[in-house]
């Protein structure tokens, strides 16, 4: 099983949902979503094999934590995957495009010159200015496309530039969400929650509730549950492959 993109350190009692994390085997990409959280966070993680954590500057707090820039500096040396990481162009965000831009730059800017990382990214309401920074930096990393809600062109746009995409069982509550999903390239998607902020039955998703949307993604690529979980397991390698292979040629460069 795995969730690709949650907030663990946003859960009302996070130890609790990390023990059933354990003991459900479920691999985490832990995003956060300020740069200071990032170590608590970890540490959350630490009896945790299959739990990485990612370090974020969300575009939704951008505007209020752009002075974290320096500590996220400081802090992706040590970090393979970044996020959450992104552009929200939706009705209550869009007035701080400028800062959330800056940092969104800023960040591929480091990620680049560190030689990479696994991006996870967010990219509401802003698919089209998202696509324009992912294209001016092709050596950021390999970017993952968090709950895509771009258009059919711009998810083509997307898959040209060599993004992957994590999609949940919230994203497949819709039929947009599935038309979407439909298109992916079956061998660049993982499955996410998003949770504690994506519910279902206004209940909040956990990590294990990542298993919803196999089904459904099986049925939209017409291919058993077992092709989806056997094709997933393999991306996620793969991804950690690139991670792990990032750190190191950083680690002999330095
Ligand atoms: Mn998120």
């Amino acid at each position: 099983m795995i969730d690709f993109h949650a907030h663990l350190d946003l859960y009302p009692d996070p130890h609790a949902v990390v023990d059933r994390c354990l003991a459900n085997e479920v691999y985490v990409l832990s995003v956060t979503t300020t740069p200071s959280a990032w170590l608590g966070t970890k540490r959350l993680a630490a009896k945790a094999p299959r739990i990485r954590t990612a370090l974020g500057l969300h575009p939704q707090v951008a505007h209020q934590r752009a002075h974290e820039m320096s500590l996220f500096k400081t802090l992706l040396a040590d970090a393979p995957y970044v996020g959450e990481i992104g552009l929200d162009g939706s009705r209550d965000f869009k007035q701080h495009a400028e800062i959330q831009e800056r940092v969104f730059k800023d960040i591929l800017v480091e990620c680049s010159s560190a030689g990479g990382r696994v991006l996870s990214i967010h990219s509401r309401g802003a698919a089209a200015k998202v696509l324009d920074f992912l294209e001016d930096y092709p050596r950021a990393g390999t970017p993952i496309l968090h709950w895509f809600t771009g258009s059919a062109a711009q998810l083509q746009r997307a898959i040209a530039l060599g993004c992957w995409f994590s999609v949940g069982p919230a994203m497949l509550s819709s039929v947009n969400g599935r038309a979407l999903a439909a298109q992916m390239p079956t061998n660049r998607v993982l499955t996410e929650t998003d949770g504690p902020f994506a519910k279902v039955d206004g209940k909040a998703l956990e990590p294990s509730d990542a298993r919803l949307a196999i089904p459904t993604l099986a049925g939209l690529w017409r291919v058993s549950v077992d092709t989806v979980t056997v094709q997933m397991s393999e991306s996620l390698a793969a991804l950690g492959a690139l991670a792990t292979r990032k750190s190191v040629v950083k680690a002999l460069a330095s």
